[in-house]
């Protein structure tokens, strides 16, 4: 008997990089063992020039596969060049540098990843040509009339959990036919890893009834919500003490870091961080307790508590896990150091 494993990676699309996969059959005495490097062309997903197409697929994560189920598996992988040297669009094994220098601070992530359905061109519960009512009734919404889109959403919950992910939530959001998932806390690297085999499920799930997702981070102009990942980090400090949340928390508004981060948070953030729908403005950095017009949140909790994490809500629903939990790590961490 062999077994299926859907080899899964990051592709070179510009601005925002896609997923891409395909399937190895492997023989049976595979299972266990250590999965081995693949190939694919280069040239057809921005990452290569026809005449020197190869790149590699090196695993990194593997998963039970929870939509053929039995002994198959998801294979997430990092793209390499044919001399083994990490290629251009792997942003993961910068992380890994990164997460080993400062993992004696014990850094965890949750992230709450938005997203949303489009169905025929528009998103799903917009009528053809038209606009819904206005926001207001739809986040945490329940009813036929506010809720577009349940049945994807506990498929790609129940897939999640079946895979073993870190999925810690979900909710329906702002604007019709959004919604989001959580993942973690967990470490850097598990978050990231997670998140991105958690999307392809998404995109994977949806396919099946027919319907795309997408983390565009404004999928409709106007006046409703944009789509982020609201990224939740914590040190083992920030975990025992308010000091070390306060000097996260203003680590990242020092000298060029507000511009640096936000760069690096998804294509299109000014589109999104206008400083209205729950926003501050992209170019503008600031922290508070409670407050969902600030760059970073402080949760109510926290400051009660004198401990535990910060919300950095910055990031688009389209940023790469791998690089916000970097800048954040050596960002944070590296104040925290002193
Ligand atoms: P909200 O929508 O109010 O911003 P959510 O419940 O959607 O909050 O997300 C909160 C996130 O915070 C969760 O993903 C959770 O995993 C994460 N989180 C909780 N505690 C910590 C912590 N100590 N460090 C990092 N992340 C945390
Ligand atoms: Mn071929
Ligand atoms: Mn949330
Ligand atoms: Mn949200
Ligand atoms: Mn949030």
């Amino acid at each position: 008997m062999s077994f299926k494993a859907e080899y899964i990676w990051i592709d070179g699309t510009e601005p925002t990089a896609k997923l891409r996969s395909k399937t190895k059959i492997l023989a049976d005495d595979a299972k266990g063992a250590e999965l081995a490097i693949w190939g694919f062309d280069g040239s057809s997903t921005n990452q290569a020039e026809g005449h020197a197409s190869d790149c590699v697929l090196k695993p990194v994560f593997s998963c039970p596969d929870p939509i053929r189920g039995g002994d198959d598996i998801l294979v997430l992988c990092e793209v390499y060049n044919i001399d083994m040297t990490p290629h251009e669009t792997n942003t993961r094994a910068a992380l890994v540098e990164v997460a080993e220098k400062f993992a004696a601070q014990e850094p965890i992530f949750g992230i709450e990843q938005e997203y949303t359905f489009f169905k025929d061109g528009y998103p799903l519960g917009f009528p053809k040509g038209g606009f819904p009512a206005p926001q207001g009734g739809y986040y945490c919404g329940v009813g036929a009339d506010e809720i577009f889109g349940r049945d994807v959403v506990e498929a790609h919950l129940d897939n999640c959990l079946k895979a073993g992910l870190a999925i810690s939530g979900i909710n329906a959001e702002v604007m019709p036919g959004q919604w989001e998932f959580q993942v973690g806390p967990v470490s850097p690297l598990e978050v990231s890893d997670h998140l991105w085999v958690a999307r392809w499920l998404l995109y994977r799930t949806a396919e099946d009834f027919g319907v795309s997702a997408t983390l565009d981070p404004k999928p409709v102009k106007g006046d409703w919500n944009g789509a982020g990942a609201h990224t939740n980090f914590s040190t083992k400090a920030m975990r025992e003490t308010y000091e070390a949340i306060i000097t996260a928390a203003e680590s990242l508004g020092e000298g060029s870091k507000p511009l640096d981060h936000v760069k690096h948070y998804g294509a299109g953030i000014d589109d999104r961080l206008t400083g209205l729908h729950e926003t501050a403005p992209w170019n503008e950095y600031s922290y508070g307790v409670s407050n969902r017009g600030a760059s970073v949140r402080i949760p109510w909790q926290v400051e009660k508590d004198g401990k535990g994490y910060i919300e950095d809500r910055r990031p688009n629903a389209n940023v790469d896990p791998y690089v916000v939990t970097r800048l954040l790590v050596d960002t944070c961490c590296s104040a925290l150091e002193k």
